[in-house]
């Protein structure tokens, strides 16, 4: 049983006219196997607490803490959140030229757990892994993102969460650029890691679509850097119904 806990972040980027606050006071606690859907609308700073999870250089901490089972993720290099079981999806975003699919998920993993896996079983789980998503096993020798489609990045991002095994994964808009049946095999492939491994899952969000294929035990919206409403499923579905604009009257965002 692990913890994510999140308490009163404040977080700010750089732009020309000087530093922004984008996040302003966000309480979130996530326990192992347990699944928040991150809500809300464009702009209100859902990819702003993805990217300040992945220690990404721009976003600075102004104050607030991120802890993982009580060690203090702020103070983690990007490698050191991997290693204590965070799964960023956007950690890796990068084209790769002469890096393998396969080299990659094993460099991957042997950074992850210190020391390489067996080579047989590797390979193994490996090809059931892509299996499951029903990607070709030639994929495993395609270079690392190069020509990869948008629902390639998707499958190859679950490819991951079922090998490296963390205790938490952060996914940024995973059913973006998806269709209907590369949805369900993703959103199969995220229920079952939780099933196995009892991932903890923070799934962000504009849409409710995904959500019928990956129930949140918890939803939280997001209105202009702070959760402005949190509830159980019921709250996505009605916002399926409704929007978000009655968030959005008065407060001046669009
Ligand atoms: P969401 O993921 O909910 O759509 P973001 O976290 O991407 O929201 O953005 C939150 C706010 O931060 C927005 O107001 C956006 O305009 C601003 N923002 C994000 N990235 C930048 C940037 N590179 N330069 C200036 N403003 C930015
Ligand atoms: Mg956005
Ligand atoms: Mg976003």
């Amino acid at each position: 049983m692990s913890v994510l806990e999140i308490k009163d972040l404040h977080v700010s980027i750089d732009t020309d006219q000087g530093a922004k606050q984008i996040l302003k006071g966000v309480d979130l606690t996530l326990n192992s196997n347990e699944i928040h859907a991150i809500m809300g609308p464009n702009g209100s700073g859902k990819s702003t607490l993805a990217y300040t999870i992945a220690g990404h250089p721009r976003y600075t901490v102004d104050s607030g803490t991120i802890t993982l089972d009580g060690e203090d993720v702020l103070e983690m290099s990007v490698d050191e959140r991997a290693r204590a079981g965070l799964f960023l999806a956007m950690q890796y975003p990068v084209e790769v030229p002469g890096v393998t699919v396969a080299n990659f998920l094993r460099t991957a993993k042997t950074a992850i757990d210190g020391e390489a896996p067996a080579l047989r079983p590797w390979i193994k789980e490996m090809r059931e892994a892509m299996q499951n998503l029903r990607m070709d096993s030639s994929f495993a020798e395609r270079n690392l993102n190069e020509g990869f489609s948008g629902g390639e990045k998707k499958r190859h991002e679950i490819v991951q969460l079922e090998l490296l095994k963390p205790k938490f994964a952060v996914l940024d808009e995973t059913d973006s650029g998806l269709d209907v049946d590369a949805l369900k095999i993703v959103s199969d492939g995220v229920n079952k890691a939780r099933e196995a491994n009892g991932l903890g899952i923070m799934l962000i969000t504009h849409y409710t679509r995904i959500l019928r294929y990956i129930k949140p035990d918890f939803v939280h919206v997001f209105v202009d850097g702070r959760i402005a409403e949190e509830g159980g499923p019921e709250l996505a579905e009605r916002l399926e119904e409704e929007g978000y604009d009655r968030f959005l009257s008065g407060s001046g965002v669009n």
